[in-house]
């Protein structure tokens, strides 16, 4: 049922959106609010959650500052969401970090950031959504991949394990909790216009992309948001890349 309806019931879905400060994240949580739910934005930096926060429409959002690597962070920044705001009907897992190099040169302190950032931490959230979305017997969970998880991608090495970790663990999860109603997807992005790929923009790799050039952070939040509404959707992985993955 979409959020507006909700909201027009008094009851609006509350999401909370890992990774919500900037890029893709930020533009889930301004979709969401569009349409009428309350968003939990978590970063690192809570003064640019904060940020986000006040530029969505809507009241009743919030910021939590949370590294979402740290178990017991986590754990504490969720129970204080939910004892606040509500039960969470949503969970977005957009928070990420990329470390491009060559395995050769990748150090053993960036392999552990980069899976502890983007692997450990979407299974921290999710195990400290599930406990009450398995009580309610509803919920839905985006995790946000990449293509380069499902094709493989040299200078990525760590980056691309971290990512095809998230789709086997994805996969795992929607088998364990689909009986309570509680779905779970990857969305697999490939070039997108954010701070991530600020140093990518101009180089050779826009003319593989079929539909020629990167994509916004706004197209991809649209399809986290069909994916969050689709209640017969689980354990899948959605592709928006422009067409990048067939010419990979
Ligand atoms: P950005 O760098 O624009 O934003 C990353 C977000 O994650 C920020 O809000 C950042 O806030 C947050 N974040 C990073 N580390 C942590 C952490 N340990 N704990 C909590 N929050 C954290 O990245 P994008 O929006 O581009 O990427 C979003 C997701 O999409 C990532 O998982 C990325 O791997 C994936 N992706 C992106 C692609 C692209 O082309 N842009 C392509 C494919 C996948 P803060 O620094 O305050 O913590």
């Amino acid at each position: 049922m979409c959020c507006s309806l909700l909201q027009g019931r008094g009851m609006s879905r509350l999401c909370v959106v890992c990774g919500g400060s900037r890029g893709i994240g930020r533009a889930v949580s301004r979709l969401l609010a569009e349409r009428g739910c309350r968003v939990a934005v978590v970063s690192r930096n809570q003064d640019a959650a904060q940020a986000t926060v006040v530029s969505l429409t809507g009241a009743d959002h919030m910021a939590f500052g949370c590294d979402v690597s740290k178990g017991e962070e986590v754990q504490k920044t969720f129970e204080t969401i939910q004892k606040t705001c509500g039960n969470i009907s949503y969970l977005v897992n957009a928070a990420g970090i990329n470390r491009d190099g060559l395995l050769l040169r990748t150090s053993p302190e960036d392999m552990v950031a980069l899976l502890h950032t983007n692997l450990l931490g979407s299974m921290l959230t999710c195990k400290a959504v599930l406990r009450s979305m398995l009580h309610t017997q509803g919920g839905a969970i985006v995790n946000i991949g990449s293509v380069v998880g499902l094709k493989g991608n040299a200078g990525q090495c760590v980056y691309s394990a971290s990512k095809a970790g998230l789709e086997g663990f994805t996969r795992s999860l929607a088998k364990e909790v689909a009986s309570r109603n509680v779905r779970v997807n990857l969305l697999a992005p490939g070039f997108i216009r954010t701070d991530m790929t600020v140093g990518l923009r101009e180089g050779e790799g826009v003319r593989t992309i079929p539909l020629g050039r990167f994509g916004e952070p706004e197209e991809v939040a649209k399809a986290v948001l069909f994916l969050l509404e689709s209640p017969y959707i689980t354990g899948q992985v959605l592709v928006v890349d422009g067409g990048l993955q067939l010419a990979m």
